[in-house]
């Protein structure tokens, strides 16, 4: 079940994305509770993870908080101002867990598991992150032009300059409020 928005380019990004509209007041909480965060688990990591893998609701804040700290790492480093205090201890810790681990099903399929899916996928989430800010790649790190968006995503492409979080939602807005004005003119 696809329920979340993809495509920021990098695992850690995605994960900041679960706070929509970052700092508008149009704010959107997708990590609302144990479900939506095994919900999350099971589309972005590689392995699923049910709703009481989430449980108890203070997982959900330990989540959301890791969320903050990678939020603060990233702004950071693409600002070049340090991080909040504990916002780099926190993205450690959450990195220094076990991640998902390979093992070839019966079928001859890759299938992936994690005593803890849920700590394991954000294991992965949290290594993302630092791999971003200490690989140079976080000057990389936009955030999208579309408005009130707000969210932060990879820029990938070759020359560098990639304005929007998504081509299919705040690029073809953008697009369609150009063509509109052109008309209108
Ligand atoms: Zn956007």
């Amino acid at each position: 079940m696809v329920r979340f928005r993809a495509g920021a380019g990098r695992p850690s990004l995605d994960f900041v994305r679960t706070l929509r509209h970052r700092d508008t007041p149009h704010i959107v909480e997708d990590l609302s509770d144990a479900a939506a965060l095994a919900a999350w688990v099971t589309q972005f990591g590689p392995c699923r993870a049910a709703p009481a893998d989430a449980a108890p609701a203070t997982r959900v804040g330990a989540a959301r908080e890791l969320r903050e700290a990678v939020f603060d790492l990233v702004s950071a480093g693409v600002g070049g101002y340090p991080p909040m205090s504990g916002a780099r201890e926190r993205v450690n810790e959450a990195a220094a867990r076990p991640v998902p681990a390979p093992y070839l099903a019966g079928d001859g399929g890759l299938e992936w598991a994690a005593a803890d899916p849920v700590a394991a996928t954000l294991s992965l989430v949290a290594r993302d992150a630092l791999d971003l800010v200490a690989t140079g790649a976080v000057a990389r790190v936009r955030v999208c032009a579309g408005e009130g968006c707000a969210a932060l995503f990879y820029d990938g492409s070759r020359p560098g300059t990639r304005r929007w979080c998504s081509m299919d939602t705040c690029g073809n807005r953008a697009k369609k409020q150009t063509l509109r004005a052109k008309a209108g003119a």
